[in-house]
């Protein structure tokens, strides 16, 4: 850590402070901590996050200029945009604060969330990439479910930090999230130095169920050792609202039926399936005997062939022959 970079997470941690505390104490944050009960976030959670408010009039500049910050530094922060004059002025303007802490708990870079709605802006603003924040490096809440996840909870992987903070405020707390950015060779290498157990908790909507998919293609490029696993979220709710509606015990039930990858991926082919024509069948069988290729275990291969077979009542050794034989990748 330079002297630098020293600054840098104290400009942030000043940054924290200010903005918490316009949300907690002033009339400016009234309506952001409205939103913010409204969806269910409680005052611990406000704390332990330290979230805030960036209010509509500009005040982090001022802040800074009084304290006499240099000018490199602020430029280099990311919490400012530059006009052509090279002047700057607080990038986040009436929006809710998330600070996004790395893993040792230092606030690098901040979301920020429209309290409204804009159809002209963009709902989550992040900090830019500098020297703190690399948004393909950081797994959001990584410092405080570390512990949890160490003392042998799986690594649950959420869509969105709000989802993480959902599930933490229920007694959650092995929650992590990539910050909107597809899953990571480094995050998934992160991932893997504290557990073995990693279940994939995305949105349940179309882009969630499509982000599912790449995220098992990630994992499966590189080799890790993982036990991975899938969970589907009902009716298109994400966590944060599956958690909000139904609790959180139903969503551990969701765990403990998380399906394998293999699984995920036929149930995947099957919803898209016309199953009602032969020739939709004969297409999902396909399909399904491609994957089921793939399974480097006979034994596990053996089992989703059982389960085929019967379904779609085809004799088990008619469906054998069809595997596509793989030339397997020796690692
Ligand atoms: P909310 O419940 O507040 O609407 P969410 O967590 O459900 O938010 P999603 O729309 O499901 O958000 O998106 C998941 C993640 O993708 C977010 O946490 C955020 O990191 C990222 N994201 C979503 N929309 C944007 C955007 N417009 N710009 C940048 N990142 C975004
Ligand atoms: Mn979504
Ligand atoms: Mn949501
Ligand atoms: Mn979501």
């Amino acid at each position: 850590e330079t002297s630098e970079q020293k600054q840098l997470v104290d400009l942030h941690e000043q940054a924290v402070k200010l903005y918490h505390h316009i949300l907690v104490n002033t009339k400016m944050g009234r309506p952001a901590l409205d939103y913010l009960r409204k969806r269910g976030v409680n005052d611990d959670t406000i704390e332990t996050y330290q979230l805030g408010y960036a209010p509509q009039t500009r005040l982090l500049k001022p802040f800074f200029d009084q304290r006499q910050i240099d000018y490199q530094l602020l430029r280099k922060s990311g919490l400012f945009s530059e006009d052509q004059e090279g002047h700057l002025r607080d990038r986040f303007i009436d929006r809710v604060m998330y600070p996004i802490r790395n893993a040792s708990g230092q606030p690098v870079a901040f979301s920020g969330r429209l309290v409204t709605k804009n159809v002209d802006l963009p709902k989550y603003l992040n900090s830019p990439e500098t020297e703190l924040f690399n948004k393909r490096k950081i797994l959001f809440n990584l410092d405080l479910a570390r512990p949890n996840i160490r003392s042998k909870q799986p690594a649950l992987l959420f869509e969105g930090f709000m989802d993480v903070i959902s599930a933490y405020q229920s007694g959650i707390k092995n929650g992590i999230a990539s910050m909107g950015t597809s899953l990571t060779e480094q995050q998934i290498y992160d991932i893997q130095r504290i557990t073995r157990e990693v279940i994939i908790c995305y949105d349940g909507d179309a882009p969630g169920q499509k982000a599912i998919r790449r995220a098992i293609d990630a994992f499966n490029q590189t080799n890790h050792q993982l036990n991975l696993k899938v969970v589907s979220i009902p009716d298109g709710m994400d966590p944060d609202e599956f958690i909000r509606h139904r609790g959180a015990d139903q969503f551990k039930a969701l765990l403990e039926h998380a399906q394998s990858p293999i699984e995920f991926e036929l149930t995947f082919l099957k919803n898209q399936a016309n199953l009602k024509s032969e020739a939709g069948q004969a297409a999902y069988i396909s399909d399904a005997l491609k994957l089921i290729s793939s399974v480097p275990s006979e034994i596990s291969r053996n089992l989703y062939l059982n389960h085929l077979a019967e379904e779609f009542e085809i004799d088990k050794q008619v469906l054998k022959k069809q595997l596509v034989p793989l030339v397997r990748k020796v690692v």
